[in-house]
């Protein structure tokens, strides 16, 4: 299958496109489409064969349900079996943006793309090109990161490319996906609201809306085989380039003696803030910077892209360096770090 790379310049420069995108959509093919997020890979939700698609293209594994795009508040109540006011307050606040609410399924969602389970994951995005794919298929779109399974998830259509480039009919390239991390995710099914994935919409933010939110603790530690999760992409590994990496704690002095100290006969690499970047200049060390320490937004926009650069370098280790936890975007960064290093952090 040969993918077609669709440069958007604008909704009515590139109208034909998304006609032709929702018309793949509407006859069971998958598309791949940005978001303020990740890049999305989207099919009919209501179509288990589009569904599976996704599933076949990203090799992802069968029991990790997908998120539901709808373009309009009023598809929440279509596919749910109801809307707690919970869910309309989060909406009024957060909707559209990169905040994705668990709710209680109902029949028109086929179990495909839940995995089996009896609730479904619903975001509404903001991104105005996600919004006319959807417009456009005029059905609400199963869609998880375009990433192959494991894989760090894409933040231009370059790195979807990268990944599915003959899997796939067609990606829509919107350019560089804002927040860059992979949407907030809530569960509103439980007795209390509970958080399940941090993102650019926050804790502190969520808490200001509805109160009390409880925290999954499964969201800043290794998940256990054979192991009962909320959610069940925290299962799998995810993020990691093949290299093992390392989070080094400590200020940036130690952490440049440190793999000075231990990076000998080794291939290794440097994922560190743009203020660090210059420290290893004369060191042989190869150091990717992903953002600016004192700007979160920075890091959460540049730790996927970063993530994959080293990927591409063929490494033994990579040291990486995290931001300070605070009740801001720092979490999700720190999230999804950790994940890549599977938790492994080491204090100097
Ligand atoms: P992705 O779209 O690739 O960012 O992945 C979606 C994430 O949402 C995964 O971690 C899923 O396990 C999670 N998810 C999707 N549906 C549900 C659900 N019904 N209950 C709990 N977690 C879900
Ligand atoms: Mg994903």
């Amino acid at each position: 299958m040969t993918t077609q790379l669709i440069k958007v310049r604008g909704l009515m420069e590139n109208f034909d496109d998304f006609v032709r995108a929702g018309n793949l959509l509407k006859n069971g093919e998958v598309v791949a489409i940005p978001t303020e997020t990740v890049y999305g890979l989207a099919a009919s939700a209501f179509s288990p064969d589009a569904v599976e698609k996704i599933f076949k293209a990203k090799g992802r594994p069968q029991d990790n349900p997908l998120i539901v795009h709808i373009s309009d508040f009023d598809d929440l109540a279509k596919i749910t079996e109801e809307v707690p006011e919970t869910a309309v307050r989060l909406a009024e606040n957060f909707w559209p943006g990169p905040l994705t609410m668990i709710l209680k399924k109902n029949e028109k969602i086929p179990h495909e793309v839940t995995a089996g389970l009896s609730t479904v994951a619903v975001r509404f995005p903001s991104h105005k090109y996600a919004r006319a794919v959807i417009e456009a298929a005029g059905v609400p779109l199963a869609a998880p990161s375009a990433n192959l399974s494991g894989k760090p998830s894409p933040t231009s259509a370059q790195h979807v490319m990268r990944d599915l480039a003959g899997k796939i009919p067609m990606i829509i390239d919107g350019g560089e996906c804002e927040v860059g991390l992979e949407s907030t995710v809530i569960d509103l099914t439980g007795e209390k609201p509970m958080l399940l994935r941090p993102g650019a919409v926050t804790l502190s933010q969520l808490c200001r809306v509805l109160g009390e939110v409880l925290v999954n603790p499964k969201i800043s530690e290794e998940v256990d085989d054979g192991e009962k999760v909320a959610s069940p992409g925290m299962k799998y590994k995810h993020y990691s380039p093949e290299a093992p990496v390392v989070i080094i704690e400590g200020d940036a002095e130690d952490f440049v003696r440190y793999v000075i100290a231990n990076a000998a006969e080794k291939k290794a690499a440097v994922l560190c803030f743009d203020e660090e970047k210059e420290l290893f200049s004369n060191t042989g060390i190869n150091a990717v910077s992903y953002g600016s320490k004192e700007d979160p937004q920075s890091l959460a926009h540049g730790l996927f892209a970063a993530l994959r650069t080293l990927d591409e370098m063929s490494l033994d280790i990579i040291y990486a360096r995290e931001p300070d936890l605070s009740d801001g975007m720092e979490q999700a960064v720190v999230n999804r770090l950790g994940r890549a290093a599977a938790f492994n952090r080491i204090s100097v």
